[in-house]
């Protein structure tokens, strides 16, 4: 991590985000996902500012993130998604997070560990209602219901599914993964777990999916100003619009002058046509600036958008601002993501550049380099 780079997290956007989906969930609860520290955005600052604005738990992937949200000050509840196996089990039930249960072999000795803490566990169960990844089968819903209750120390405390396509609002399948979590949950009512929390939506169910929000929904990405789909979600979304809440910056190192049929770093991908100016980024792949940007990727200087030109290197990046019309100079600002003047690059152009989606994008950039909160 150098100091040049930056990532800037902005407050309101977070805020405005947090209140674009509560009036999305109609009265449903909400559980901001903060796993992969809040998605490069920083897992603690995202979920106190959530939690100040009403979030009813949150959601990690592993025992040891929610560890760090309870010495945060988090009380609300947290659910463990990914990883609630033999070694986890003592970690979680000591600091109280709320185990999800995506394999019945677990339970006898979660009973166990929540025997030996003296505790009751509220743990919720995975359906596998299509998502084809973890999870219990629908077949064996009502078995693994039963087997939770001739345990003791054990608490049903909801019911959850997860969506593979709900970004795309054209899929079938989202309506099919939502009847089958509701036909094997309804049945749920004759086992007494009629007050137990099912929650179903991830962001796209959230936007997308008509009768998805049920009790609680789990939005992600749209916390952090992005839409499932992409580009696609924004341009077709109704105001107010999300807002980005991450910024990447640099600053440029040095300013070249080189005559034109000069070749640039390495493997020489550019080649200058005319005489040109070429600032040097101290960034790279490291960074999380991907190799797959060389030539590709455009940058903000000036307001003004440049091209990213020749191999981007481990630390370093060139861009070519012979167009700008004005002089640059070393120690100005960069943007590499986010709005300077009425430019904006977005991480879903990034993920175009970088073939992948915006998920990826802020968590590369996020999690590789310097953060801090503005605002
Ligand atoms: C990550 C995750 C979400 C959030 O998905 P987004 O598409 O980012 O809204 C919701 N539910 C589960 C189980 C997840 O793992």
């Amino acid at each position: 991590m150098n100091t040049f780079n930056q990532i800037k997290i902005s407050r309101s956007a977070l805020v405005h985000n947090y209140h674009i989906c509560r009036q999305a969930a109609g009265g449903a609860a909400i559980m901001p996902l903060v796993k992969a520290d809040g998605y490069g955005h920083g897992m603690i600052d995202c979920a106190r500012i959530f939690a100040e604005q009403g979030a009813a738990a949150f959601g990690v992937a592993e025992a040891r993130e929610g560890v760090l949200l309870r010495a945060a000050g988090i009380t609300q509840p947290i659910l463990v998604l990914v990883g609630v196996i033999s070694d986890t089990l003592r970690t979680i039930v000591e600091a109280g997070l709320t185990p999800v249960v995506t394999d019945a072999a677990v339970l006898p000795e979660l009973s166990r560990v929540a025997g030996a803490c003296r505790t009751e566990v509220g743990l919720h169960i995975k359906l596998d209602a299509g998502m084809g990844r973890q999870g219990v089968l629908p077949a064996e819903f009502i078995d693994t219901v039963q087997a939770i209750r001739r345990l003791p120390h054990l608490r049903i405390d909801g019911i959850m599914a997860h969506f593979p396509m709900s970004d795309d609002r054209q899929s079938d399948n989202t309506v099919l993964v939502l009847d089958m979590f509701l036909k094997t949950t309804g049945s749920s009512a004759d086992y007494g777990l009629d007050r137990c929390c099912l929650h179903l939506a991830n962001s796209g169910g959230l936007f997308y999916v008509a009768g998805a929000r049920l009790d609680m929904v789990r939005p992600g990405i749209a916390l952090y100003g992005y839409y499932p789909d992409g580009a696609d979600g924004r341009k077709n979304a109704v105001s107010p619009l999300l807002q980005p809440a991450m910024r990447f910056v640099t600053r440029i190192i040095q300013v070249r002058t080189l005559e034109a049929g000069r070749s640039l770093g390495y493997s020489h991908l550019f080649t200058t046509t005319r005489p040109s100016r070429i600032a040097v980024l101290p960034v790279g792949y490291e960074d999380g600036y991907l190799r797959v940007l060389s030539n590709r990727a455009q940058v903000l200087i000036h307001g003004q958008r440049v091209p990213v030109v020749g191999r981007i290197s481990m630390n370093l990046t060139l861009v070519d601002v012979t167009d700008l019309g004005r002089e640059v100079h070393p120690g100005e600002e960069v943007v590499l993501l986010g709005s300077q003047g009425e430019e904006e690059i977005t991480a879903d152009e990034i993920a175009d550049w970088m073939q992948t989606i915006s998920y990826e994008v802020l968590c590369l950039f996020g999690n590789l380099n310097a953060r801090t909160m503005v605002e």
